[in-house]
């Protein structure tokens, strides 16, 4: 059970987190519970770590000031038993000590490296997965802190690490296993690992939904459940369109391809576990915990919509690399891609011309270098401020005129690139980031609205 920033925000989401778990316990045994930090945290311990780096000494100790209080007033609440209060009180004002401590160091050495940035970041999760392990205690559950920097091994790619799958099933047997064996709740933060040899690392941004689904397939879990604030995966982006329905069944592949593109709810690498092991995924609301939610399996219940859902990703950047010479030259391509491999920047969407290959990039931290180093062959232009909107849905692959459909419902938005992939799963356009919320309303007033069969409101 993964209950993400805002399910862990403060005393009363934590509070409804403990009813959470104490009924998922009565009616299957005890769950592993893993947690986020507390919400806005990373934001803030990152932005502290960047300060510090810069030598402001003095946003660094307000900030974590702050974020301390934060912890110690949802211990004062939730914490009852005075034994357990004292114990995670020390706890965790010796890790704020130890964090003040790393930020110091930051400041006067001047530098943020993504291993520094790890290190401080990982203090939100550790710091959450304490208060919460304390509450559930508290609250009369057995349930025990583990340290995620023990039980999820990764590679050593601070800030964005992927598992070495042998070794964390290994460290979640010794781990993990014998808790759960013994009756007992293991409470870990998620978002954090470690590299074999000790070093904290991170899964990415949104990467405890990751953790969540890693240490289900370790565990052989039966299902793993996203506790978030939304009542699941939703017919579009609710920042987007107002009010959008809940997807009642997602296969895989739609769930995949959702997150991918842009449906923050759940991160991208979250179905690779759940796929691997074969275990269903269920997006759960921790505000409304009766919701039926959306339950994620390999082979969903038939529907006869033409599409899922929408999804779209802001503020991308489309890079054109134009060649009249080479680009039907055998070996252009393999030039092309291995720029961005070099640069570690992934490439999301791809459409090419007999001269140009245009490619999506959402990280552009290294764009400058990318753009040098493609201009050694070829000509570059690049276009900041676009987006990408996708429509997926299984049904696409029998519907051959779905992405005309599409099109024309977008008329009079200047499209940038069109792209309908090999999994005929979703089709994909790019447009200026300014046009993408009314294509994404218009598209959805057009598939979705003033149908019935929505699953809002149905209860589990
Ligand atoms: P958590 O902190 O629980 O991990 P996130 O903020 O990472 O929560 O993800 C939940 C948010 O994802 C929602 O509040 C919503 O704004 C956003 N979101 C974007 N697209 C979708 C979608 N298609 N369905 C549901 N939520 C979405
Ligand atoms: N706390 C981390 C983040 O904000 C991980 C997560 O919430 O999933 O990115
Ligand atoms: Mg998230």
């Amino acid at each position: 059970m993964k209950f993400g920033g805002t399910s862990v925000a403060d005393a009363e989401a934590m509070g409804r987190l403990i009813d959470i778990v104490r009924a998922e316990s009565a009616l299957t045994g005890p769950p592993v519970v893993v947690v986020s930090a507390m919400s806005k945290v990373t934001d803030q311990l990152l932005t502290m770590a960047t300060k510090a780096a810069a030598g402001d000494r003095g946003v660094m100790a307000a900030g974590v000031d702050d974020v301390l209080k934060r912890h110690l007033a949802a211990i004062e609440t939730l914490v009852g038993d005075p034994a357990t209060r004292a114990a995670v009180t020390t706890t965790v004002t010796a890790e704020f000590e130890e964090l003040r401590a790393m930020l110091t160091a930051l400041a006067i050495l001047r530098e943020a490296s993504p291993r520094s940035l790890d290190t401080v970041a990982a203090a939100g999760e550790l710091l959450s997965s304490r208060v919460v392990t304390a509450a559930l205690t508290s609250a009369g559950i057995d349930a025990v802190w583990i340290d995620a920097r023990c039980a999820i091994v990764t590679d050593d790619q601070y800030m964005g690490a992927s598992p070495l799958t042998g070794e964390t099933h290994a460290a979640l047997a010794r781990e993990v296993a014998p808790h759960l064996a013994a009756g007992r709740v293991p409470v870990l933060g998620g978002f954090v690992g470690a590299t074999v040899s000790g070093a904290t690392t991170t899964l990415g941004r949104g990467g405890s939904d990751y953790s969540a689904a890693i240490v289900g397939e370790g565990i052989s879990a039966s299902e793993i459940q996203i506790w978030t604030d939304v009542d699941g995966m939703l017919t579009a982006d609710p920042r987007i369109v107002a009010s959008p329905m809940v997807v009642s069944h997602l296969s895989f592949g739609e769930a995949s391809e959702l997150a991918y593109f842009g449906a923050k709810v759940l991160h991208p690498s979250t179905i690779l576990p759940a796929v691997a092991a074969d275990i269903p995924v269920k997006i759960l609301n921790s505000r409304r915990p009766a919701a039926a939610g959306t339950l994620i399996t390999a082979r969903p219940p038939a529907n006869d919509r033409p599409i899922v859902a929408l999804a779209c990703k802001r503020n991308i950047t489309v890079v054109e690399v134009t060649s009249t010479r080479m680009l039907m030259a055998h070996g252009f391509l393999r030039r092309l891609f291995e720029v961005f491999e070099r640069f570690r920047t992934s490439v999301d969407v791809v459409t090419t011309s007999e001269v140009s290959v245009s490619v999506t990039i959402d990280d552009s931290r290294r764009l400058k270098e990318i753009v040098a180093a493609l201009s050694e062959f070829a000509e570059v232009n690049v276009a900041p401020d676009m987006a990408l909107l996708c429509a997926v849905g299984e049904n696409l692959r029998s519907d051959p005129a779905f992405a005309i459909r599409m099109l024309a419902g977008l008329d009079g938005v200047p499209l940038r690139m069109v792209s309908q992939a090999a999994s005929r799963r979703n089709v994909t356009v790019v447009m200026r980031d300014a046009d993408v919320a009314t294509a994404m309303s218009r598209l959805h007033d057009a598939w979705f609205a003033a149908k019935t069969g929505s699953s809002v409101g149905a209860t589990r």
